[in-house]
């Protein structure tokens, strides 16, 4: 059985512990690789390497920099199709997502902050006839980047590369759950030559490796991406030694209609931002409203294209949803289709496992994309993230009901808004309290753009210059202009 291995010091490394943890393929729920089952003595041996490479690599030049992640996004790329499968087998999302998704946007964030330092400006202030003050931006040294299993390798080099692109050396901590693409990424930075400790990787559980990369003294910064319960917890570790840290939580975010949208494309767009991906992206639309002219026609449509979905074996390409990624995720999104039942719910369709799968998928973590109506606002379902194909369908009377709705939970990551009334786009939009609104389309992406959340949904942003400023200290220097 393949055994995934620590990449630290350039090295691929055994755990110091000699343990490994099951390595699961959702698909069939068999075990079909191992994963180290790493603690704080890998922690250490990689934050010791991220330190010692620091002083070379943060003195390279920006060119030289950004010369060995092009490498490393011409590799991926090279590699597209054994990384897709990888993380297919790895994630029970569909090859063809992952084809299309998934490695694509892994090798376009090392070409983006590969390109992005060579243009990076700072400022200069000029105080009136005395001084002028000029903005260093220097690496902050060792970087935890800490990464979930939804999107595995899309969000572990979302971290890594601008963390290496501005001269800081990093130590990545993928999930366990799915840590696959990062070992294949491990092998790729040697051959395309990254100088040794630039990137590590260590695998294991959250609570024991990636605790330690957190609470290690060495490490400067932290970029988490995961649940809102781990950021906290992180939160409490690495406040009081000072850290700089950037978490990206959890998401419940809505996905409000009005009756004069374009119907069909909200219909075609709200089942990419109910289902893709099984439903496990931070930024699914998981709580539709729809403006009440609209509700019984969007309903009735939207549960015929929902009934549509085919959902099976992930390798094979006619399928639409793949298999929820753990036993553990499984029990929980049933958990709460149990949970909408008892608030009150209609189940519209889905609800539970697909009647027919192949065989080779019968034990495999499947579950029916569900549409659930009638229940309150202020329901655990609507007030929790579930993480899976499940979102409910709620009718609106107007603006202000639909804004007080949207805003109600604890979260604010992000929205969508259909409508074809622009003056009325601004406003909801202004009004709602989520880091990105997408206006008439979802996962519209420019790796420009500031990405984060408001409330329990973030603290602090990630993407373009918000991700070079995260990971580089601003020192001011002032020289005092002869009078
Ligand atoms: P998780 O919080 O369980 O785990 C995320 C990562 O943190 C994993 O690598 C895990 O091993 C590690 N971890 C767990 N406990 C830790 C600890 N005490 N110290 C250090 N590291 C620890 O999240 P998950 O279940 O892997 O991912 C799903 C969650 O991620 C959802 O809540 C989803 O909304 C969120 N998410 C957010 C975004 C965003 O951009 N806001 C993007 C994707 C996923």
């Amino acid at each position: 059985m393949e055994k995934i291995r620590h990449y630290i010091g350039g090295e691929l490394v055994d755990p110091v512990s000699g343990r490994w943890l099951d390595n699961i393929d959702p698909a069939t729920a068999e075990v079909y690789s191992e994963v180290p089952d790493g603690d704080e003595r890998d922690a250490a041996r990689a934050v010791l390497a991220a330190e010692r490479a620091f002083p070379d690599w943060s003195a390279r030049s920006a060119e030289e920099r950004s010369r060995h992640l092009l490498r490393i996004a011409d590799l991926l790329e090279a590699n597209l199709d054994r990384l897709a499968r990888a993380e297919c087998v790895d994630n029970g999302k569909p090859l063809h997502l992952a084809r299309s998704l998934d490695i694509p946007r892994a090798v376009a964030n090392f070409r983006f902050f590969a390109t992005a330092i060579l243009h990076f400006h700072s400022e200069s202030h000029a105080t009136d006839q005395l001084a002028i003050n000029y903005t260093l931006r220097r690496p902050r040294g060792v970087a935890g980047c800490i990464s979930p299993w939804n999107l595995p390798l899309y969000l572990l080099t979302w971290k890594v590369a601008p963390a290496i692109a501005t001269g800081n050396t990093a130590v990545a901590k993928p999930s366990e759950i799915t840590p696959m693409t990062a070992y294949l990424l491990s092998e790729l930075c040697r051959e395309a030559g990254l100088p040794p400790g630039v990137l590590n990787v260590v695998h294991g559980l959250g609570g024991k490796v990636g605790a330690a990369l957190v609470s290690h003294p060495k490490v400067a910064a932290v970029s988490f991406t995961g649940g809102t319960a781990t950021g906290a917890e992180i939160a409490r570790s690495a406040a009081p030694l000072f850290k700089k840290l950037s978490l990206e939580l959890g998401g419940k975010n809505p996905n409000v209609v009005f009756a004069d949208a374009d119907q069909g494309e909200v219909i075609r767009t709200s089942l990419r931002s109910s289902f893709q991906n099984q439903g496990q992206i931070c930024l699914s639309g998981s709580r539709i409203f729809v403006e009440r002219p609209a509700y019984e026609a969007f309903v009735e449509r939207f549960v015929t294209e929902t009934r549509k979905l085919r959902v099976g074996d992930p390798l094979e390409p006619g399928t639409d949803q793949g298999a929820l990624v753990s036993r553990a995720q499984y029990d929980k999104v049933l958990s709460y289709i149990d949970l909408a039942r008892k608030e009150g719910g209609r189940i519209l369709c889905g609800g539970g496992r697909p009647s027919s799968l192949p065989d080779r998928c019968r034990n495999g973590y499947f579950l029916e994309p569900t549409v659930i109506t009638g229940l309150d606002v202020a329901s655990r379902v609507n007030q929790e993230e579930v993480f899976g194909p499940v979102v409910t369908v709620t009718p609106f009377e107007g603006e202000d009901e639909v804004v007080a709705w949207a805003n109600g939970t604890e979260y604010g990551l992000s929205a969508s808004l259909w409508t074809e009334n622009l003056p009325r786009a601004h406003r909801v939009a202004e009004r709602i309290h989520s880091g990105t609104v997408w206006i008439n389309c979802w996962m519209l992406r420019d790796l420009r753009v500031p990405v984060g959340g408001m409330k329990a949904s973030c603290v602090g942003r990630e993407g373009g210059e918000e991700a070079l400023r995260f990971f580089t200290e601003p020192k001011n220097g002032c020289i005092r202009v002869p009078g």
